[in-house]
């Protein structure tokens, strides 16, 4: 499996598939084989970490297609089967022009994962787009559509990590994305960068309307290749942990011990960023063995190579045992732990 996941922990499967067809899927879902023993599907490995052998079969999902399935003059809905890697489907959307995933360019696996997290990224969620999602669920073979209410998605959460966790293979999702210009720059560190390359905005690239969808994704992926390392070069899934809710009265508290404490409000509640409470727990660049913490971002955990999965399990204990001991606070995993 080792190059199944990004993390790239050397493991085994019992068995292998790999899904090229609806057909090849429905078929599947009905066989002994695939009853009878656990499973775990599986698009990039992005957001995995095997800590042992899977005694089961993985599922590797390879259902490519990308279509526009209706439009007014205001919207467009597209919808991707969920094995197409989920850059390459932003790839599609902003070079047609159209609003509202460019800010969640070059996250990387595939679109069939991203409801499952909710994937999110410089101000923007899957949730501000999602229309629907298509989903056979594994017991019965049959064929569900959910509405995004019916999701539940929330801070990198949704209904497939909590009470259907397992329980559905996600075949598509539509998105309902709008062809009328709606810059999200509410991230500073992207107004910024756009502002200081308005050559490249305005250059001879640029459409006379002004800014496009693709000028932001293409800053998005400028800036996440400068700070997140590549996990073809080095092991990570990404941010390890999420970032940890607190009530007014904690933040109040916590902020007269460390009155220099970040916070920030989104959907009514408020978070502080983990990756500050790593950083202040001096965890930030550090290595030990084959395991660190990535020295440009404190909430990423890396394989320098060679590192098993416990290995990094037992580092991720470590950093949660002294934010607790220091902040009282929890960290949880963003990673699915396997
Ligand atoms: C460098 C780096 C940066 C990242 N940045 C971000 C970021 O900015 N924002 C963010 O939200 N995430 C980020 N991630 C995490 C990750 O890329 C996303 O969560 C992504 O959506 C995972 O996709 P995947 O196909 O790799 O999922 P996998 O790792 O293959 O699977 C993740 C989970 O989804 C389940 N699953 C996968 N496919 C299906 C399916 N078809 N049906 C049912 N269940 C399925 C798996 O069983 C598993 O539980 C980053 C990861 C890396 C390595």
């Amino acid at each position: 499996m080792k190059d199944l996941n990004t993390f790239g922990v050397d493991v085994n499967t019992k068995f292998f598939v790999e899904i090229n067809s609806e057909e090849d899927l429905i078929e599947f879902l009905g066989q002994e084989e695939f009853k009878n023993n656990q499973r775990i599907f599986l698009g990039g490995g992005s957001n995995v970490l095997f800590t042992k052998d899977f005694d089961g079969i993985v599922i590797l999902n390879k259902l490519k297609g990308i279509e526009i399935t209706g439009e007014d003059s205001e919207n467009v809905l597209v919808r991707s089967l969920g094995g197409e890697l989920w850059h390459d489907f932003v790839t599609f959307v902003v070079n047609h022009g159209y609003w509202g995933i460019e800010n969640l360019a070059f996250i990387p696996g595939s679109v069939g994962a991203t409801p499952i997290q909710n994937i999110g990224a410089y101000g923007a969620e899957l949730k501000d787009t999602l229309e629907q999602v298509e989903a056979f669920e594994v017991e019965t073979g049959e064929k569900k559509i959910f509405s995004k209410e019916e999701c539940e998605l929330g801070y990198r959460d949704s209904v497939f990590k909590n009470n259907l966790k397992g329980k559905y293979f996600i075949l598509a999702i539509t998105l309902k994305l709008s062809k009328i210009p709606k810059p999200n720059l509410s991230y500073k560190i992207l107004k910024e960068y756009l502002e200081k390359n308005k050559i490249k905005i305005n250059g001879p690239k640029a459409s006379p309307v002004g800014l496009q969808p693709r000028d932001i994704s293409d800053a998005v992926t400028f800036i996440r290749q400068d700070k997140l390392p590549n996990p073809k070069i080095i092991g990570n899934a990404g941010s390890f942990f999420k970032n940890v809710f607190v009530s007014k009265e904690q933040l109040n508290n916590l902020l007269k011990i460390y009155p220099n404490m970040p916070s920030f409000e989104e959907d009514k509640v408020i978070k502080i960023p983990a990756g500050w409470l790593i950083e202040q727990c001096k965890w930030k660049g550090h290595k030990v063995g084959n395991v660190g913490v990535y020295e440009k971002q404190a909430l990423v955990l890396v394989n320098y190579g060679g590192a098993t999965g416990s290995e990094i399990v037992e580092l991720a204990n470590k950093i949660i045992a002294s934010v607790k001991e220091k902040f009282g606070l929890e960290l949880l995993p963003e990673v699915n732990i396997i």
